[in-house]
């Protein structure tokens, strides 16, 4: 059916997140017992305060369409976070809330990018970038990266990859699939680069702010003169555990996101009423400091389990609920009469015979790896740690 569909649909893939959560849901269904680490969703519940907000709002009748760009009080509760949580002064022209940080990428994108405007996109990178670029007619210009130096870039080889069209540079820190933090020595590094570049605008994807086991959280937005070139973006799914509510935000200059604006008043309009009233409840507080100190302990599970087993390389991530492991020691291997030659190969046999869903590294841009989500209970990080152990042993 191919030959149906427009050029744009046929040259993306499918978000191979989405997908092997859709595999594990489909095998609950049909009793099967499997531990999803596929998605990356804290398992946590909404904290009841905010939960009383949403019910709130549908007592007082918040029925109706919204503003394109979100209610006031909560665009205006963005900017008070900004100003609380990142000393950035922002007003409510900056801001544009959307249906989760997801469509916020994607206004941005669809917003600036041209045929064959380049974008540089540092690897591994969240599966729904490149795709997003691919649909607004764009370039990837990828940046390799190495698990020796938890996969940050060689910010001296940074330049190299600027063009006359490079038009936006993506990142995500604390990053999504690798948990790795850029320290600000680091960011200042990038920023003296890109400052250069006055055609250059900066997607800094910050949605795993307030998951940071390391420190405080720093925006590259914060540096120089990043703040006028920089559209930040953040939201509810990962620090408020609301990935259901639909609820992500950006900040950037005025003139783009009004652009973003138009765009989304043609796509999906304002996002769910009920859904900001309850947004407007947890942005105006700091998220729960007990899930992120759990997340922690989860990590270290994974890590004091994982990282002694031959043939898994892997590092303590900083940020995020990720491990982002080299698995490649096992290729060309057998596991039970199959060769495992890629990542795919490697998740596909661990959940037909151990029912643990992983996401291969392949969509994040690195088939060398598999990527892990430990935002689920210790019992099921403990079930699933002594399965991954079994499935090794018997490759052969
Ligand atoms: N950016 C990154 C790095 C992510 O991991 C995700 C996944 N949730 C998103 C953006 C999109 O988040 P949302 O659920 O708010 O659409
Ligand atoms: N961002 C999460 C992940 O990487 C949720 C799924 C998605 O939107 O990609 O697993």
């Amino acid at each position: 059916m191919q030959q149906n569909t427009s050029n744009r649909i046929n040259r993306i893939n499918e978000s191979s997140t989405i997908l092997m959560a859709q595999k594990a849901r489909y095998m609950k269904e049909n009793n099967i017992e499997v531990i999803d680490l596929s998605i990356g969703e804290p398992d946590f519940n909404v904290d009841e305060y905010i939960k009383i907000s949403a019910k709130k709002a549908i007592d007082e009748n918040f029925s109706h369409y919204s503003p394109i760009p979100g209610y006031k009080d909560l665009r205006l509760s963005i900017v008070d976070k900004f100003k609380r949580d990142n000393q950035l002064n922002y007003s409510i022209d900056n801001i544009i809330v959307s249906n989760g940080a997801k469509q916020s990428i994607f206004n941005l994108i669809l917003s600036l990018i041209n045929k064959d405007d380049e974008v540089i996109i540092p690897k591994p990178y969240w599966v729904s970038y490149s795709e997003i670029v691919k649909i607004s007619n764009g370039k990837c210009v990828f940046i390799d990266t190495n698990i020796d130096t938890k996969f940050k870039i060689n910010i001296n080889e940074l330049e190299n990859y600027i063009t006359a069209k490079t038009k936006l540079f993506i990142f995500s820190s604390p990053s999504n699939p690798t948990g790795t933090i850029y320290k600000k020595h680091e960011l200042e590094a990038i920023a003296k680069i890109l400052n250069k570049y006055p055609n250059i605008f900066i997607l800094s994807d910050e949605i795993y702010e307030y998951i940071n086991y390391v420190g405080k959280h720093i925006s590259i937005a914060n540096i120089d003169n990043m703040y006028k070139k920089t559209f930040i973006i953040n939201g509810c799914s990962k620090g408020y555990s609301m990935t259901g509510w639909r609820i992500g935000y950006m900040a950037g200059p005025k003139h783009i996101i009004k652009s973003c604006i138009k765009l989304q008043g043609h796509s999906t309009s304002g996002p769910c009423s009920i859904s900001q009233k309850a947004a407007y409840t947890a942005i105006s507080s700091y998220p729960n400091k007990d899930k992120i100190q759990d997340l922690m302990k989860r990590r270290d599970l994974v890590y004091n389990n994982l990282n002694k087993i031959k043939g898994l390389k892997l590092y303590k991530p900083d940020g995020a609920f990720y491990f982002f492991i080299d698995i490649s020691s096992f290729y060309n291997k057998k596991y039970k009469n199959n060769i495992i030659k890629n990542s795919t190969d490697f998740t596909m046999l661990l959940l037909e015979n151990e029912q643990v869903v992983l996401v291969g590294g392949k969509d994040f841009g690195n088939d060398n790896c598999i990527r892990l989500s430990y935002a689920v209970s210790n019992n099921k990080l403990i079930i699933a740690i002594q399965k991954i152990i079994n499935f090794i042993k018997n490759i052969k």
